[in-house]
């Protein structure tokens, strides 16, 4: 699986995760172009119900008006990103029921050390691999 962002949003991501000691999570709305590359178009912030250092809920109403935004243009949510804060960016067992429980195509761990830099590894289900990561050119705004 190839999974292609745009940096500016992926750098934004990493730099709320390092800023956060809890974790939090992104929504990843974009294309689906085959089975095994899909596009993020964009990154969605939904509120959190629950934020600590090993969990993230986000509340029914959130996921309800990120499927509408989804829809009103165009796009398919494709997944969820989520901080580790001080853990590897693999997924935890609870990630991995979850990923079933909900469909996602993709899940997004970003890895939050102490000191250093950060580090977003793609995952999909089925392969122990974690997906490619390209960067997609920013459109140049008119
Ligand atoms: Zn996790």
């Amino acid at each position: 699986m190839t999974v292609s962002v745009r940096k500016g949003q992926l750098d934004y991501f990493r730099k709320k995760c390092k800023a956060n000691p809890t974790e939090i999570m992104a929504m990843l709305l974009g294309f689906r172009h085959s089975a095994d590359y899909a596009e993020v178009v964009q990154f969605v912030y939904p509120d959190l119900e629950i934020s600590t250092r090993s969990e993230t809920l986000v509340s029914g109403d959130e996921v309800d008006r990120i499927d509408e935004l989804a829809e009103l243009l165009g796009l398919e949510v494709l997944g969820s990103a989520h901080s580790h804060p001080d853990y590897l960016p693999i997924l935890s067992p609870t990630d991995h029921r979850l990923f079933k429980d909900f469909g996602d195509l993709i899940v997004g761990v970003c890895e939050v050390p102490k000191t250093g830099r950060t580090r977003v590894v793609f995952w999909t289900r089925n392969t122990s691999l974690p997906c490619d990561l390209v960067y997609e050119k920013e459109k140049k705004k008119k």
